[in-house]
């Protein structure tokens, strides 16, 4: 089974080693069985091309002939048995082939990846919330004041972490450049690496004095008051998500804040794109000889005439009583006609009905 290995680790057929340790080094974090939605057998492939094609023999060997032949073997034509299928990938557990040494590949993947790539901007944590909107609310849009207890900017430093006119100094630790520099060693190479300053959390410099309110953290835990706007028209089990407003964080952007939007039923109507749906309940002698009914609507009372004949089923229009589009044009209420007839019928009524009988109605 002929493999394509410049296909598993999407590259060209010219890759320079640094484009396929570029490669393998993504497929490998996305891959790696430890992770979660890890690939095991993905992991492997991608390993086993990256270990041909660093390999200048192999490589040459998997160009000309499109496979590689076992160590010792001379490459042929013909040497069927010697190949590399059944890739076994113990071999580089044990360090045996391509690597070296006796790092096990936890080691190499933790040192390659843990902390190494590049810069690591710290975050706060996310925050979800369930909000409920009432029918009106969801289908005209509100402004939502929502209180939270959360990690937020101090307010007295307004984050500087330093007391009110204090000085501020340049941290001694980075330098003032708030960001420390690390060269990695690995086998793989060398890799730089930043990470924020702990001394001045990012910002390069220290205050002289810190603020008494958040000791110099420059965030606090306090009651916030957030004003959501929830737009027109918004259905039940929507999410909003607003950046920025999830925890701060010291020397660090805050996460978001997710709010699950759940709209309460309404007694009357129910939402089907733009229009209102309803049901009404009317009575045969209505429905014979058209009525007038009052229908209470999201913007008041309104007066619906049913005409003579209305058939069973028949939905009438309410023009511009609906719900809002994104500008402010309003879809309708439909009203579908139910009509009840008498459970039971008086003497009389039945006398009645048995001349509208005898007429052919
Ligand atoms: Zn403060
Ligand atoms: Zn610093």
């Amino acid at each position: 089974m002929a493999k394509n290995y410049y296909e598993t680790l999407g590259i060209d057929k010219s890759a320079t080693k640094d484009e396929v340790k570029k490669a393998f080094r993504t497929l490998a974090h996305k891959y790696h069985p430890d992770k979660k939605g890890g690939d095991e057998a993905k992991f492997k492939e991608v390993n086993e091309a990256y270990t041909i094609l660093m390999d200048d023999k192999k490589r040459a060997e998997y160009d000309a002939y499109g496979r590689v032949f076992s160590d010792g073997q001379g490459p042929g034509p013909g040497a069927g048995g010697g190949g590399f299928d059944g890739f076994d990938f113990s071999q580089f557990t044990q360090g045996g082939q391509g690597f070296g040494g006796d790092m096990n590949f936890g080691d190499i993947f933790s040192e390659f990846f843990g902390g190494g790539r590049g810069e690591k901007v710290k975050r706060g944590r996310d925050i979800s919330i369930d909000v409920e909107l009432s029918f009106e609310e969801s289908i005209f849009g509100i402004n939502k004041k929502i209180l939270l207890n959360k990690t937020s900017q101090c307010q007295t430093c307004s984050g500087s972490g330093g007391a009110p006119g204090t000085e501020f100094l340049t941290c001694k630790t980075c330098n003032g450049k708030g960001k420390i520099r690390e060269m990695r060693n690995t086998i793989l190479g060398s890799f730089a690496s930043e990470r924020t300053c702990g001394t001045c959390n990012g910002h390069g410099k220290v205050p002289k004095e810190k603020c008494k309110t958040c000791a110099g953290a420059g965030v606090v835990r306090r009651e916030n008051e957030i004003s959501v706007k929830i737009p027109a028209g918004i259905e039940d089990g929507e999410m909003i998500r607003l950046t920025g407003a999830g925890e701060a964080i010291t020397g660090g952007s805050p996460g978001d804040l997710y709010i699950k939007v759940h709209v309460k039923r309404h007694a009357t109507f129910r939402k089907d794109g733009r229009n209102l749906v309803t049901d009404l309940k009317v009575k045969l002698s209505d429905a014979l000889l058209g009525a007038e009914h009052n229908l209470q609507t999201l913007d008041g009372n309104v007066t619906l005439k049913i005409p003579a004949h209305v058939t069973f089923g028949e939905v009438l229009r309410i023009k511009g009583k609906g719900v809002p589009d994104d500008r402010n044009k309003r879809g309708d209420i439909m009203v579908r006609i139910i009509i009840e007839l008498p459970k039971s019928l008086s003497r009389d009524a039945r006398k009645k009905i048995e001349e509208l009988k005898r007429e052919g109605i």
